[in-house]
């Protein structure tokens, strides 16, 4: 059996290092907002050469938080992409402000700019691009289209931890970047975690107040806050993960130039690398109009693969008064119905790639 994520070789290989942490939190018992958190905060802070960074309790806590203290609130529009997963959406209506979904472009599956302007209106306050699958969006036209009419741009970098985008790092061309360490994401914890990054010292204030009660003294509250702390143990965990992400994610890397050379079907669409990109390979994810052969003669052979995502945004209920017109989103759309994420996680060895190109290339 080839799973699409191994969790177990990873924990084999760096255990002692895991335990030794986790052994050292709870000798410490600083379990909330404790030392391995503000570490990890200073190292991804520095990692990706930035003032501010805040550790918060998972990725959709990240957006939301992000979202609210940039002054996202009832009213407004937030433009982003039908194309991801739901919390980029689900917090903007969380937070009373209404999704607007821009088209995405096929190749990188990632929100098309050339579309964005149209969708620009007087209560447009956001942007959230999703750097979706490890491959950055195509931040120079938003970010330029957010200077014009200044709106704000949240990154969700939930799957794309040390992408790079003509040689910056995602999450630090926008106001704030927006991490997750859900367990099988590129840097990831072993339970729910994540962190906002951002070069703003006021917006990051603020971030600090909502993430603990509104409070940055003990029992006093300025503003309606959350209880959304990053876990002492997952941040002890991440430390160790964070001195090895550029190896990990070199290895995804390696791991995709090899699925490339080995499947050989022209029917089969590859992901595409953008001039200028480092894909970090969140998924390798291939499109097919013969996506539920492929689907099922892998199954058979006992290779896991998946569909994200299967609905984009703008057709799921809990969305239907965002609803457009259907025809309007049509590239998301055919993504959805031929798109096929194959087993991608560093541990993975070459044997077990070359046995899935073999597959697929047979699967005719
Ligand atoms: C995982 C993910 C999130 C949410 O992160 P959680 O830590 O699971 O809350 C948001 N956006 C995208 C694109 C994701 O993949």
């Amino acid at each position: 059996m080839i799973p699409m994520v191994d969790l177990k070789r990873q924990y084999q290989l760096l255990k002692g290092e895991i335990d030794a942490a986790l052994e050292e939190v709870f000798q410490g018992t600083q379990f909330i907002l404790g030392p391995n958190v503000s570490a990890l905060e200073a190292e991804i802070a520095a990692y990706h050469d930035i003032s501010q960074a805040i550790g918060v309790a998972s990725g959709t806590d990240a957006l939301q938080i992000a979202l609210e203290a940039s002054g996202i609130g009832e009213g407004d529009e937030v433009i982003t992409t039908p194309f991801t997963f739901v919390a980029t959406a689900e917090v903007v209506s969380r937070l009373r402000a209404r999704p607007v979904f821009v088209d995405i472009r096929p190749d990188t599956f990632n929100i098309d700019p050339e579309r964005i302007e149209e969708k620009i209106s007087a209560a447009t306050k956001a942007i959230i691009p999703v750097h979706l699958f490890g491959h950055p969006a195509d931040m120079d036209p938003i970010c330029d289209l957010a200077r014009r009419y200044g709106l704000k741009v949240i990154e969700d970098c939930a799957q794309a931890f040390g992408a790079l985008y003509r040689g910056r790092k995602i999450g630090t061309l926008g106001h704030c970047g927006c991490f997750s360490f859900f367990p099988s994401k590129n840097l990831a914890g072993c339970g729910d975690g994540g962190m906002i990054i951002t070069g703003e010292e006021t917006t990051a204030g603020r971030i600090r107040l909502l993430r603990n009660h509104g409070s940055a003294v003990r029992y006093r509250h300025e503003v309606l806050g959350y209880n959304s702390r990053l876990d002492e143990i997952q941040a002890a965990i991440i430390r160790v993960k964070l001195k090895r992400i550029d190896a990990l994610n070199d290895a995804r890397r390696s791991h995709a130039e090899l699925y490339r050379s080995v499947i050989g079907r022209s029917d089969i669409l590859l992901p595409l690398e953008q001039a200028g990109c480092r894909h970090v390979y969140h998924q390798f994810t291939i499109r097919s109009r013969d996506r539920e052969r492929i689907m099922a003669v892998l199954r058979e052979e006992g290779i896991a693969s998946a569909v994200y995502y299967p609905v984009p945004l703008h057709l799921q209920d809990v969305f239907s008064d965002c609803r457009l017109r259907r025809e309007s989103l049509a590239q998301a759309e055919t993504c959805a119905a031929e798109v096929l994420s194959l087993p991608m996680f560093p541990e993975l060895t070459d044997e077990e790639i070359r046995r899935i190109g073999d597959v697929i290339d047979h699967a005719i």
